[in-house]
């Protein structure tokens, strides 16, 4: 397969000259791309892009497919943090059967691979006794989408949960392939708990995926925390950050100590853009005056790996999203100012996690690199920023596909 005239975004390739969009033909051999030259003008035999958009198939690390779509029979009454988290505790308990779990989750994996999303981060509610029951199911959809979507697993627990021994909790998850995590709380004793899990993590050679600091209370900082575990055990593995939102509302000095501190212990972050936008600076009647995500340009500018993605789908935490990555982009563009100039912030939505998560040739489109893209009929910023873009094409392992989006009526949730 050959593309004509596709404008790739600077950033996933350095070789081809100048401008922040560089025109080219694009020749695919099996499921590799094998050359990207300057345009040649010629459409003979090749697909034309017509000037569109190129970028590698997304990659959306943090979501919660086991939470997915519960909305329409459990809803958060008021939109909080608090009653999100109350809802989905409800919910969980009354419906969370392995076949609740994979329904959902197959309805969500479907959405996706529609939007053209190559590679998801699932965090899992690993608590006992839902532990057993969606591992399993994880393990399950991971090996009945291979091919479709690379899966990963993250387990899920609030930091004070985790149990004393930790070698059955990462037994189970590891045995399913995942790797482990928890929320970070406010709690007392949490520094213990975080230490034990980073050092099993450590022994063990896993990856931590960490939620953190999902809040907008200044005083709240164990993002400095972790930093300062992570350098003490010399962690080796990779630990991610999941919102980091306090940093919003610090004073400047602590936030740049603590980025500092971040930059040095290694650490990568995933901003969830459009969840913090629904769930923060919520107060009834009051307008919000801070808005979702974290100080992404001030970690690039540290050279700390930023990586941005969808967080929730139709539940509790977020009522609204499908998973679809374009949004994801279109949506922290605006909120996070990722534009004027772009620079390479379109890495963020596919090469940065899929260099987090550890997914080989997936950073540039360039020869070598795996043959998965979406290609947008939007030859510039403007045009791609401003539609939704239902109209994409999406090529996997070199040829177009043509899925299409599950019916709402698929999913019956009860
Ligand atoms: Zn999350």
């Amino acid at each position: 397969m050959r593309l004509a005239n596709a404008a790739i975004p600077a950033v996933f390739n350095e070789a081809l000259p100048g401008g922040d969009l560089m025109l080219a033909d694009i020749v695919i051999d099996g499921d590799r791309i094998a050359s990207v030259t300057p345009a040649s003008g010629s459409v003979i035999g090749a697909r034309d892009c017509g000037g569109g958009i190129v970028v590698p198939a997304f990659v959306d690390m943090h979501t919660h497919l086991d939470k997915g779509h519960i909305a329409p029979r459990t809803a958060n009454p008021d939109g909080t943090f608090a009653a999100a988290l109350a809802a989905t505790g409800e919910d969980r308990r009354a419906f969370w059967t392995a076949e609740d779990v994979a329904a959902r989750m197959e309805f969500a994996l479907s959405t996706a691979y529609a939007h053209g999303t190559a590679a998801i981060r699932t965090h899992i509610d690993s608590a006992a006794p839902q532990d057993r029951i969606s591992w399993p199911v994880f393990a399950a959809m991971k090996e009945r989408w291979a091919g479709r979507i690379t899966l990963q697993g993250s387990a899920l627990t609030a930091i004070e949960q985790l149990p004393d021994d930790l070698g059955p909790h990462f037994d189970l998850v590891t045995e399913h392939g995942g790797i482990v995590g928890a929320v970070m709380h406010t709690v007392a004793g949490r520094e213990a708990k975080l230490r034990a899990l980073l050092e099993e993590a450590e022994a063990r050679g896993l990856d931590v995926d960490l939620h953190v600091d999902e809040s907008l209370d200044p005083g709240r900082n164990d993002l400095a925390l972790v930093a300062a575990e992570a350098l003490r055990i010399g962690f080796s593995g990779t630990i991610t950050c999941g919102h980091c939102c306090t940093l919003m509302a610090m004073d400047h000095a602590t936030a740049n100590r603590t980025l500092d501190a971040v930059a040095e212990a290694g650490l990568t972050i995933v901003s969830l853009p459009m969840c913090n936008m629904y769930l923060q600076d919520r107060h009834a009647g009051r307008t919000p005056r801070i808005r979702g995500g974290t100080l992404v340009h001030e970690m690039r500018a540290r050279g700390i790996p930023v990586a941005i993605a969808s967080d929730n789908t139709r539940d509790p935490f977020y009522a609204y999203g499908d998973l679809d990555m374009a949004e994801v982009w279109r949506e922290a563009t605006r909120i996070l100012h990722l534009d004027h100039p772009v620079g390479d912030w379109p890495a963020a939505f596919s090469a940065a996690p899929a260099a987090i998560m550890g997914l080989a040739d997936r950073d540039k489109i360039a020869p070598g690199a795996v043959a998965d893209l979406v290609i947008f009929p939007a030859r510039r910023w403007d045009e791609l920023m401003s539609r939704p873009h239902m109209d994409r094409t999406i090529i996997r392992g070199g040829a177009v596909i043509e899925a299409t989006l599950p019916d709402y009526r698929e999913l019956a949730v009860p």
